[in-house]
């Protein structure tokens, strides 16, 4: 190849290729159980499978609107009205995406510029961050406290500048399994009440939260819901992360704005997958079920778990568990983590990934969004140790 010698000024020096698809990687590469990186290895409901066929032999595969197909827009609008009691304009207020990684990407994009302060709460998932910088942005994290992951709201409050433009929050959150409380949307409402700082709300987790717990999507608040971004992910809600299909929920005059940036980063979202998703939306049935599916999941595991030395924490919502292994060994999280994968056939990911600088906790987060029998063999393995 011949020489190029013109020098890329990197946005992300030292940025490494993401954990997920690492250790996602090293799983398939060593045959070890992929209890890594979160996505289900169950069947996806034939009906939608069959949705997204008619859809496609229907004709619907050219371009979707840039918005999002209407019929799946208007759906949302309903949904969230079912579950808030906020009506959110299906003209205006809400736009399908190529996942929710990409609504992500583009709600930071259009809040952000040079020099302007994101807070970031840790841990956090990983594109958070970097994102914030690309975008010539400054990330300020604030660290959950232990052992809980709770919130210290008068802590919190002192990272509030002048400066700062974004608070980005994730309730069910990613990777503690903690959920916010009323009392802490409440809390941030009293904090940004008055100021131009707008809310980013990771919510792609809102379908799975347990033991009869309600989700307080930021859309419940009205005083948040105005300056706030809401981010779903059909890709989480009905088995199909590899869909890439999430959307985003703003009020219009936020929305404008992350319109002009989603048409340029992608135009539009996938259109047959939108086609069928607002089919199988119609019936409520398809995704207010999904707690009791993963919280059987979850107790499932932890039963399998209970003869382990690996300690597990409390797992609120979301499809990931997180277990101590200190009795077990006092190595890094990075090296216990190696070894779990390939001498003893389990991946999971780091804790400390999550954390900028760190922070070693000798904990590992499993995703258990997985068949009984996957479930079964994983813990036989981790049992041994
Ligand atoms: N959200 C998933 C996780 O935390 C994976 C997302 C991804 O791989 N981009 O594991």
């Amino acid at each position: 190849m011949p020489k190029f010698s013109a020098l890329l000024n990197s946005k992300l020096p030292g940025a490494k290729t993401t954990i997920f698809t690492q250790m996602s990687s090293l799983a398939t590469e060593v045959g070890a159980i992929n209890l890594s990186q979160g996505f289900p290895n169950f069947d996806v409901a034939p009906e939608l499978i069959e949705l997204v066929h008619k859809a496609m032999l229907d004709g619907h595969n050219q371009y979707a609107p840039m918005q999002g197909l209407m019929e799946l827009r208007e759906v949302l609008s309903d949904s969230f009205y079912n579950k808030y009691k906020t009506r959110y304009n299906a003209d205006t207020e809400i736009t399908i995406t190529s996942g929710a990684t990409q609504a992500i990407y583009t709600a930071i994009a259009t809040v952000i510029n040079d020099g302007d302060e994101a807070i970031i709460i840790e841990p956090a998932f990983d594109i958070y961050a970097p994102t914030v910088t690309i975008n010539g942005g400054i990330p300020r994290f604030y660290k959950l406290k232990d052992p809980d992951y709770t919130i210290d709201w008068a802590e919190f409050r002192r990272l509030i500048t002048a400066n700062t433009k974004l608070i980005i929050i994730n309730t069910p959150h990613n990777p503690t399994s903690t959920i916010l409380s009323e009392n802490d949307l409440k809390k941030l409402e009293q904090l940004t009440n008055g100021t131009d700082i707008i809310i980013l709300s990771d919510e792609v987790y809102e379908h799975i939260i347990f033991d009869g717990q309600a989700h307080e999507s930021v859309a419940k608040y009205p005083n948040l819901a105005e300056r706030s971004f809401v981010i779903g992910s059909f890709g989480k809600t009905f088995h199909v992360t590899g869909w890439k299909t999430g959307f985003c929920l703003a009020p219009a005059k936020l929305m404008a704005e992350f319109r002009k940036i989603h048409q340029n980063v992608v135009f539009a979202g996938n259109r047959p997958m939108q086609t069928a998703i607002a089919a199988y939306m119609q019936n409520e049935e398809n995704y207010i079920s999904l707690s009791k599916l993963y919280e059987k999941k979850r107790d499932y595991f932890l039963e399998l778990m209970k003869n382990s030395r690996f300690e597990p924490l409390p797992s609120f919502g979301t499809y990931f568990q997180l277990f101590k292994y200190d009795q077990i060994s006092d190595e890094s999280e990075n090296d216990f983590v190696l070894k779990l994968t390939k001498e003893n056939g389990v991946a999971a990911i780091p804790l400390s990934y999550f954390y900028r600088y760190g922070h070693d906790r000798k904990t590992l987060r499993f995703c258990f969004a997985k068949t009984n029998e996957t479930l079964e063999q994983a813990a036989e393995l981790l049992c041994k140790i």
